[in-house]
């Protein structure tokens, strides 16, 4: 009804009740503790490793103790254990996979849907998981969020563009071919992340040259096309306009990366979160990826779940109450890195954070790859500004290219294909697609991975 409504009122209304919708939800975003919060992680920046493991273990105590007050799910889980509050014991609380954390959502959230904010998330299966936040632990995540932004001179109210996954637009907007709204009491304009296609990015382009924002903030694939369409049709952004990017929920690859960077003449600073409620990684001034350990606690297991470098991140996070995660599998996986950084945060550091693990290509010589392996067929490559594999029979894939003819040509294609051969073996079928443009999902998003026969495999 409200959605009806909202698609036949003139644009302008349209802007205005958007801008009215954010000073509702900012006013109980950044009510309560979020000040608190915010000067809290700011001073905490430069604690000592020992410090903040003081930090994570009181946190890690109260998030134990509170499940098992309030939620029926962990209360029947831990009950056995001895001292589960102690974080030296986590290895003996069991594993929550994502399909445990749906099957049993009622038994594990610990308010009511009235009394919190929701949050869905959907699964590569399709079926989503809705969890509830506490109004205190969303301010929280708020605090984290815009501090790290803060770093690089982001506060709410800079002028922003973002590419988020909202349904922003009605039908005479696309026929104006204006893909965005606007939000003039905190100058951000929200671009609509259903409409990246060809023939639409000009408008997308122009748009922004002339918005002018400062930051853009979003699903990195959605800002990549309207780069690499500016790239192709030579168009020249104007420097010293974006002073940063911050991408959200999805993962962006060296190549994807580069091509913003270059583009629109700025850096990318990354950051890892998920909508259910993980703890996050956020990236330094010398562009490290920190762990943020007094936002949860992070483990990275092998198949058989012992301690690993490179593999599942399984977490516990400290800003869940309304659905509490610990010992989470929550489908990506990450490296770990030995060294320091010289930033001044004593986070521990991750080399990479390779993405989903639950997206891979089969095949019948070598079994599963996974998606850092699937990124790494980029090895030794120049050129390729994106790809996606899919695979719709066990024999075969299909992998489509968007290259930057300069720099692509027929030897990069052999080593592209050997690095598959490495990974795949000699028999199966491999089918190379050069496209203008890879569609993103109806969620909004781009999937590196689109594997169509993971019910013919047997796990
Ligand atoms: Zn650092």
């Amino acid at each position: 009804m409200m959605k009806r409504l909202y698609n036949i009122l003139p644009h302008f209304i349209q802007n205005l009740l958007i801008s009215l919708y954010n000073i509702l939800a900012y006013k109980k975003r950044y009510g309560g503790n979020y000040s608190k919060y915010f000067k809290g992680i700011n001073q905490n920046y430069t604690l000592s490793k020992f410090e903040l493991e003081k930090i994570q273990q009181q946190r890690f105590s109260l998030t134990i103790e509170e499940a098992m007050k309030h939620s029926s799910f962990y209360q029947k889980q831990y009950s056995k254990i001895e001292n589960p509050n102690d974080i030296k014991n986590i290895t003996q609380l069991p594993i929550l996979s994502k399909e445990m954390l749906r099957q049993n959502i009622e038994q594990i959230k610990t308010i009511d849907k009235r009394k919190g904010i929701l949050s869905k998330t959907g699964g590569t299966t399709g079926k989503a998981i809705e969890v509830i936040f506490t109004l205190d632990n969303i301010q929280e995540r708020y605090a984290f969020l815009d501090n790290f932004r803060s770093q690089y001179g982001y506060v709410l109210g800079k002028r922003t563009a973002w590419f988020s996954g909202k349904a922003l637009l009605s039908k005479t907007d696309t026929k104006k071919k204006r893909f965005w709204k606007t939000d003039y009491w905190f100058k951000v304009r929200y671009y609509s992340t259903f409409h990246i296609k060809t023939p639409y990015l000009k408008y997308y382009l122009e748009n922004l040259i002339q918005f002018k924002p400062e930051y853009i903030i979003g699903f990195p694939s959605s800002i990549l096309e309207i780069a690499k369409y500016g790239i192709q049709n030579g168009y020249h952004f104007p420097p010293d306009t974006i002073k940063a990017i911050f991408p959200t929920a999805e993962t962006i690859t060296e190549e994807i990366r580069n091509c913003l960077e270059v583009f629109f003449k700025t850096v990318v600073y990354n950051q890892y979160a998920s909508s259910e409620g993980a703890p996050f990684i956020f990236e330094c001034s010398k562009n490290n990826l920190h762990l943020e350990m007094q936002s949860g606690v992070y483990e990275v297991l092998d198949q058989n779940n012992n301690p690993t470098k490179s593999g599942k991140l399984i977490v516990t996070s400290f800003t869940t109450k309304g659905t509490p995660l610990i010992r989470y599998d929550i489908g990506d996986d990450i490296e770990l890195s030995d060294n320091i950084c010289t930033c001044g945060n004593n986070n521990p550091i991750v080399k990479t954070i390779l993405g989903r693990t639950d997206d891979y290509v089969y095949s019948k010589e070598n079994g599963k790859i996974n998606l850092g392996n699937i990124s790494n067929t980029l090895k030794e490559t120049k050129g390729i500004i994106q790809f996606q594999v899919i695979q719709n029979y066990p024999e075969s894939i299909l992998i489509k290219l968007i290259i930057d003819s300069r720099l692509y040509n027929s030897s990069i294609e052999k080593i592209f294909v050997q690095n598959w051969r490495d990974r795949v073996g000699n028999e199966i079928h491999i089918e190379l697609e050069y496209v203008s443009e890879i569609p993103n999902e109806i969620s909004g998003k781009y999937r590196m991975v689109k594997n169509n026969i993971k019910h013919l495999i047997d796990v």
